[in-house]
């Protein structure tokens, strides 16, 4: 189902391949193969997944690695990786720069579990690559998140004392303003602090791999399977347009579209968009650059920015929340292609590295964005029903590494394996929501929109209007932490 997959009724807004530069490149390596058709007729599993994005297929992973004996099917509606884990901007890092939402959530034992393992997770995924051969440009040359305005270099500097504060130091260093300047070539970018361990990825390589390593280690995929309803009051039963998959327990993984199939998370959630451009290959004009390649950039805004380099010279740099929240927090078709965010998009591009600006832009596109209140993701159990569902959402836009963790957490979750991840610190009912709609949305988009002047005034060196930094000072309020400066929402 790698191309002509239907649309189901229930996202119009679901992605495809044209228009992203990794799917696209992703899909044209692919081995004919490797098709997983859709569910047709009755089928059972011991765990079913419902998502093929790296949430649910690094569940499925752990679950059959630990417990062999378990089977495991998954269900996708489009193809494996078309949500935001094909789509997204390819920074693999871990939880150091959030360390204060850790610390808020759990205990300061807890808050260090998650950190550490959050840490680990670039290992634990590298050694993975390695072991199952998966070849996804992974780069493991650290990330720059630097200020592009003056107030920014309050977040990397409180978030390095942190780090020390814990006995992490490792984890984040300073680094002063020439130094961005000469590593990057941005006239922009300030000082900040550089992410010691953090991995640039292909995506979408990433994503279809571990399709691949599933389906070799025994988990059924149907793709083109959106599920369309999901009945847990006796055992799991989850309907598709042709199928039916019955379990003993199943995982939610839809990342934005969470509230389609569980809507009483609508509330925990609100879903924005995030923008990305690719140039063509630069050649000696990127080796000119001192951005040595596969080092990450972002800066600390609140609609961040985020930029990589590919190993074939092309900068893939993408902007967060620019373009409207999704009603009753779920994508809508804007979310996948703003035109209007997108020309936004290439503008700040050439305003960040001048020497680039007659480069051709060759591809664009967005995706969405599941952010919770809190920002980190939310794992609990559905309560709709006696019957056994999870569900892991609200990665806030760094879901690439977590995802690996979530997946560990997930997988003892639901094979009832009591352990230090099924109890860790992220695991409970949400306690933060957003106001109900149509305040959620049509009053969160007032305030996006100002907060998002405010950071664009900044940026052309200007101060923001009054009412843009009463916008930005209340949507911390209102909507709690979904718009603070900080770069781990690379989305
Ligand atoms: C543009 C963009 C840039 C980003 N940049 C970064 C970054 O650089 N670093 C980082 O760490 N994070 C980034 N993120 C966030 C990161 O991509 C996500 O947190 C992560 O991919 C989430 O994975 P997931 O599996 O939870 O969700 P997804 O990858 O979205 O997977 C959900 C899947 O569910 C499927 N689905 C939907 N409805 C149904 C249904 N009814 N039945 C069956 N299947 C269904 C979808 O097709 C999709 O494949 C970015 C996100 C975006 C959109």
């Amino acid at each position: 189902m790698l191309s002509g997959a239907p649309e189901p009724a229930l996202h119009p807004a679901l992605p495809r391949p044209g228009g992203v530069l990794w799917l696209e490149e992703a899909v044209a390596g692919e081995l004919p193969d490797v098709a997983c058709p859709p569910l047709a007729g009755s089928a059972t599993a011991d765990v079913a997944i419902v998502g093929g994005g790296f949430t649910g297929l690094w569940t499925a992973l752990h679950l059959r690695l630990a417990h062999p004996d378990l089977s495991v099917a998954l269900l996708e509606a489009t193809g494996c990786g078309f949500g935001a884990s094909g789509r997204n901007g390819g920074w693999a890092s871990g939880w150091q720069d959030e360390l204060d939402l850790l610390l808020a959530r759990t205990s300061p034992a807890g808050a260090r579990f998650l950190l550490d393992e959050c840490a680990a997770a670039i290992s634990g995924i590298e050694a993975f690559l390695g072991e199952w051969e998966i070849e996804c440009q992974w780069r493991r040359r650290g990330a720059l998140w630097a200020a592009s305005s003056p107030g920014q270099l309050r977040g990397p500097t409180a978030a390095l004392a942190r780090c020390r504060d814990v006995g992490r130091p490792d984890l984040l260093e300073p680094v002063g303003p020439d130094d961005v300047c000469r590593r990057t070539g941005s006239p922009v970018l300030g000082g900040g602090a550089r992410l010691t361990d953090a991995a640039a990825v292909h995506p979408a390589l990433l994503v279809r791999g571990l399709r691949r390593v599933a389906l070799r280690l025994g988990v059924r995929i149907y793709e083109g399977s959106p599920v369309l309803t999901l009945d847990q009051r006796r055992g799991v039963s989850l309907l598709t347009p042709a199928g039916r998959l019955e379990a003993g327990a199943a995982v939610v993984a839809l990342g934005a579209w969470t509230a389609t199939l569980l809507p009483e998370l609508a509330r925990a959630l609100v879903v924005v968009p995030s923008h990305v451009l690719a140039t063509e290959p630069l050649g000696k004009r990127i080796e000119q650059l001192a951005w040595s390649e596969g080092e990450l950039l972002c800066d600390g805004q609140a609609s961040v920015h985020y930029a990589q380099v590919t190993p074939a010279g092309r900068v893939v740099f993408g902007r967060g929340g620019d373009g409207p929240l999704g009603w009753r927090s779920r994508p809508r078709p804007a979310h996948f292609a703003d035109a209007d965010a997108l020309s936004r998009l290439v503008g700040d591009f050439r305003r960040w590295f001048p020497d680039l600006a007659d480069a051709a832009i060759t591809h664009g596109w967005g995706g969405p964005v599941d952010r919770s209140p809190s920002r980190l993701p939310m794992i609990g159990r559905s309560e709709r029903g006696p019957e056994t569902v999870y569900y892991a959402v609200g990665y806030s836009g760094n879901g690439v590494a977590p995802s690996f963790l979530v997946g560990k957490i997930l997988a003892s979750l639901a094979s009832a394996t009591r352990d230090t991840y099924a109890s860790c610190g992220l695991v409970g009912p949400p306690t933060r929501w957003f106001p109900p709609e149509p305040l959620r949305s049509v009053g969160g988009e007032l305030l996006r929109r100002g907060a998002l002047a405010a950071d664009d005034r900044e940026a052309a060196g200007t101060r923001p209007r009054r009412l843009e930094a009463a916008a930005r000072r209340t949507m911390a309020l209102t909507l709690p932490d979904v718009f603070r400066p900080r770069c781990a929402c690379r989305g």
